[in-house]
């Protein structure tokens, strides 16, 4: 294998455990391997399996998964990845004059992507920001092989594995990101250093409302409320500040498609049923929120 696709696991000992005994986890050849001699094997594309039982969301299926690299790769996400790009780097940057040649070891700051799916902000985050340790995980094996497969950075850790149950140290981490994925705020808080932040983004109040307004006769809610997600949010960190971004798109009939097909707030709709032509624009927004342990 390609030695240049192992060196980023180098120093796992630094950062992962074994998912079944939870002992340290050494580089060993072309594997991780802990002191009880369970291995996991770095896959060709630059990844590692520390979850050897993984299970897929019937939603997460290859179809999907194609969707959502089409409309990410369309840009209709751009302002959402500046904004998290943004908040990285007035929380956790780096001044330039430091340059990277001072930060070694412990003063690399450790980002840990939380369902990163196929690894979109992953590779932005990592492109943005080389001075830090970038680790992304997700429980879906074939999107975290797409994800490592596109990162020509070969910098990015990335692992598949359980939130339930994080195959990574404690006081590990400076900084979690959170793109819209479920947060468990006790594994959150293990894998957490003491002055570590989470970024959080879960979809806005306006998230494509010209689909859920389209889709109303089959929705018994067409209102999107993330008030739920940010009040439980709250119980568990030290929320810092919020903000919202947002973008109305005019998008043709195709990417429209493809996107009521890959959101969330559409899973349960007949899409095939809605009469698309209805509408031309779809507003994609986020609300952000940064909060302390
Ligand atoms: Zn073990």
């Amino acid at each position: 294998m390609n030695p240049a696709r192992i060196a980023r696991f180098g120093d796992s000992e630094r950062y992962f455990i074994c998912p079944i005994c939870h002992d340290t986890l050494h580089l060993d050849g072309t594997s991780l391997r802990c002191a009880n001699r369970h291995t996991f094997d770095i896959a060709k594309q630059g990844y590692v399996n520390l979850m050897p039982a993984a299970k897929q969301s019937p939603f997460y299926n290859s179809e999907s998964f194609a969707n959502r690299a089409r409309i990410l790769e369309a840009g209709y996400y751009d302002h959402i990845r500046d904004a998290v790009l943004d908040t990285i780097q007035r929380h956790i940057g780096v001044p330039a004059d430091m340059g990277l040649a001072g930060l070694r070891g412990d003063a690399r700051p450790a980002i840990l992507d939380v369902g990163c799916g196929e690894g979109f902000y992953s590779r932005a985050v990592q492109r943005a920001n080389p001075q830090a340790d970038l680790l992304a995980f997700d429980i879906s094996k074939d999107s975290i092989q797409q994800a490592a497969r596109e990162d020509s950075s070969m910098a990015v850790r990335w692992f598949v594995g359980n939130l339930a149950d994080l195959p990574v140290r404690s006081h590990a981490i400076d900084c979690m990101l959170d793109i819209f994925s479920p947060v468990n705020s006790e594994e959150f808080h293990r894998v957490m250093k003491d002055d570590a932040i989470v970024i959080k983004a879960v979809p806005g109040v306006h998230h494509d409302e010209q689909l859920r307004e389209l889709a109303r006769k089959q929705l018994r809610n067409t209102d999107y409320s993330n008030e739920q997600i940010i009040k439980q949010f709250g119980e568990h960190f030290d929320v810092l500040e919020t903000s919202t971004v947002s973008r109305t798109f005019t998008m043709p009939p195709d990417d429209l498609r493809t996107f009521a097909h890959m959101t969330p707030l559409l899973f349960h709709v007949d899409i095939d049923a809605l009469d698309l032509t209805q509408i031309s624009a779809l507003t994609i927004e986020a609300r952000i929120i940064v909060a302390r342990k």
